[in-house]
């Protein structure tokens, strides 16, 4: 039985069960529970606060874990990072207060700065590799008003839109670390829980994959058929299909949603009718 450890609140909650949901595992999700298991996959979840989980991966009491990069980079624990998760992206910055930014004239302006933060370890490397003597002070919550209430000079904080930053008068002046949600494994896995976690991540790549794609069905003429391969590489060839209607064909294959509209205009320059844009679930390739 693999055991997985999550958060369970925060940030990351909401999608980390999502994400089992989409590879079809099943997680009751009924936030009260400390411990869930799968209906049909041999897999349980363990929630627990996002700080925990580096540590209960790294001593084995959970098999695997999703947290953020953030968090096993602080706490630099033995796990390996399994895949990337493409969500909960932020950063971690340097910040000063704004009435200080005309001032700022690089790193080492925090010579002998006072620096809040709840990432000392990442921040005293980050100093360290730049030469910079200051002191850390380490604070668990609410960072971003030490400056205003006179406990540091700066912040080393989560950023990921900056709105937080604005709103309590700070700049962000160095990025220094960049994140998302990570699936981690503990070093102590067994034959089994690798067989589990090589399905988990065959599954994983298959919704990966299927990101930002789109499906497209459409009738063409016959005649235009070349023309719109040459305008739909997918991923082996377009699917073409014969109409009843004589000279018609329906042609189908994946885009990327990036550039669905400039494909869509392409096509109906072509005489393309009666296009059909579809999710796209999973891609197997
Ligand atoms: P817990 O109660 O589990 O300790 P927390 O308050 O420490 O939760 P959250 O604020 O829920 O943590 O953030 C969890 C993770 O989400 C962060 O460690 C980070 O990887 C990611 N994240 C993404 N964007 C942001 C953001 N704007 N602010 C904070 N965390 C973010
Ligand atoms: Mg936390």
């Amino acid at each position: 039985m693999l055991r997985v450890a999550i958060q369970s609140k925060g940030r990351l909650n909401e999608e980390s069960t999502a994400l089992f949901q989409e590879i079809g595992i099943s997680v009751d999700d009924s936030k009260r529970k400390f411990l869930s298991q799968s209906a049909n996959f041999p897999l349980e979840v363990l929630y627990m606060r996002d700080d925990d989980i580096p540590q209960v991966v790294a001593s084995g009491t959970a098999s695997l874990g999703i947290v953020g990069l953030n968090e096993v980079e602080e706490k630099g624990v033995n796990v390996e990072i399994v895949e990337r998760l493409g969500f909960g992206g932020c950063r971690i910055s340097l910040a000063i207060p704004k009435a200080e930014a005309a001032d700022y004239d690089g790193p080492q302006y925090f010579n002998g700065k006072r620096i809040a933060t709840s990432y000392p370890n990442i921040l005293r490397k980050y100093l360290a590799d730049n030469g910079i003597d200051a002191k850390i002070e380490i604070i668990t919550g609410s960072v971003e008003i030490a400056p205003a209430a006179g406990i540091a000079d700066a912040i080393f904080d989560i950023v990921s839109s900056g709105g937080t930053l604005v709103s309590n008068g700070l700049k962000e002046v160095e990025k220094v670390f960049w994140s998302e949600a990570v699936l981690i494994a503990g070093p102590g896995l067994t034959d089994e829980d690798r067989k589990y976690l090589d399905e988990i991540r065959f599954r994983l790549d298959s919704v990966k994959v299927s990101r930002g794609k789109k499906y497209l069905l459409m009738n063409l003429p016959q005649a235009s058929v070349e023309e719109a391969v040459k305008i739909l590489p997918a991923m082996r060839s377009p699917t073409i299909m014969p109409l009843a209607a004589d000279g018609w064909c329906s042609m189908h294959s994946v885009v990327n949603e990036a550039d669905l509209w400039d494909k869509i205009r392409q096509l109906k320059a072509i005489g393309a009718e009666g296009i059909l844009v579809l999710n796209v679930d999973k891609i197997i390739p």
